[in-house]
């Protein structure tokens, strides 16, 4: 389902952010990242949104081939993951409801559709009863539970979560887990970078350790190969979150931060729906034609 191929990136500025990464993780696998500010984790989520090209090597996600793919199929591709943000990036003039049901319309749900879907979605995080409230009004662990009923709003097949807990405290976060965990006991597959090593220890899930690009140990918490990682006291500070970087983060993975952007977003995709439906009939013409 994700796999990658003798994969390196080497961003413009010469840094090498990966080298020669060779992973491959089935459907239904529950996976935490982890490594040290600058080991390459957020290239590595990068690389998988299809926010970055790979200098050298193949990319495969589900059936496409990250590295042939043309611009216009990527918000397609897109569809089939659930982004998470550690800053939950919720609309604050929309209220929760309509913060899920958003990133069903951007994608052209119909509204009958939306008004079954996004109760349910909320009741899978133990929200149903917040639908009217505003981002403002919750918690960060219930706005992070809105984040993930958003990601999970388009039946996403992946959920990729970029340091979900960051920002909640430590009840909320192994809340955030068992969350998770419950979404991958019903088919998703998770992705979770993260720096808490006592959640990493406390969830016994497959653990990949990235250190200066590479991957450095693949297992469970109780493998001895991994084991020594978990050991390592956490290494980020609030300092190490450089404003420089969450600034980069932000303005390549913009999605959901703005009203402005949401609008940008639709019309791409209305404008690409249009291109795809004038293809389709095209293509249609064409068959009806040959049956005459
Ligand atoms: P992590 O998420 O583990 O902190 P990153 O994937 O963000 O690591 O970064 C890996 C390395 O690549 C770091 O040295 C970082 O400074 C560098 N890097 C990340 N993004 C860029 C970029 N857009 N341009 C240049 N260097 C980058």
């Amino acid at each position: 389902m994700i796999e990658f191929r003798n994969v390196s990136k080497t961003y413009d500025n010469g840094t090498k952010a990966l080298t020669d990464v060779n992973i491959k993780i089935d459907a239904g696998e529950f996976v935490f990242i982890v490594g040290a500010s600058g080991a390459g984790k957020s290239t590595f989520l990068k690389l998988i949104m299809r926010e970055e090209v790979p200098t050298s090597g193949t990319v495969k996600i589900l059936d496409y081939n990250l590295n042939e793919m043309k611009k216009k199929k990527i918000p397609y591709f897109r569809r089939h993951l659930g982004i998470v943000f550690q800053d939950f990036r919720l609309i604050p003039k929309m209220t929760v409801y309509d913060n899920v049901a958003f990133a069903m319309r951007v994608i052209g749900a119909r509204e009958k559709q939306i008004e079954k879907r996004v109760p349910y979605v909320l009741s899978l995080v133990g929200l149903e009863g917040k639908m009217k409230c505003y981002p403002t009004e919750l918690s960060g662990g219930e706005q992070q539970r809105v984040a993930l009923a958003r990601a999970l709003a388009n039946n996403a097949d992946i959920i990729v979560a970029d340091e979900p807990t960051g920002n909640v405290d430590p009840q909320m976060s192994i809340e955030i887990v068992e969350l998770l965990t419950r979404l991958n006991e019903m088919g998703t597959t998770v992705l979770m970078v993260t720096h808490a090593h006592d959640l990493v220890r406390k969830f016994d899930r497959r653990v990949i350790t990235l250190e200066h690009g590479c991957i450095v140990s693949d297992g469970n918490v109780v493998d001895s190969a991994a084991a020594p990682v978990t050991n390592e006291p956490p290494k980020i500070t609030d300092e190490e979150k450089t404003l420089a970087s969450v600034d980069e983060l932000v303005s390549q993975t913009p999605e959901y931060k703005t009203e402005e952007f949401a609008a940008k977003v639709e019309e791409e995709i209305q404008e690409t729906l249009a291109e795809e439906n004038t293809e389709a009939e095209g293509e249609t013409d064409a068959d009806e034609g040959g049956n005459d």
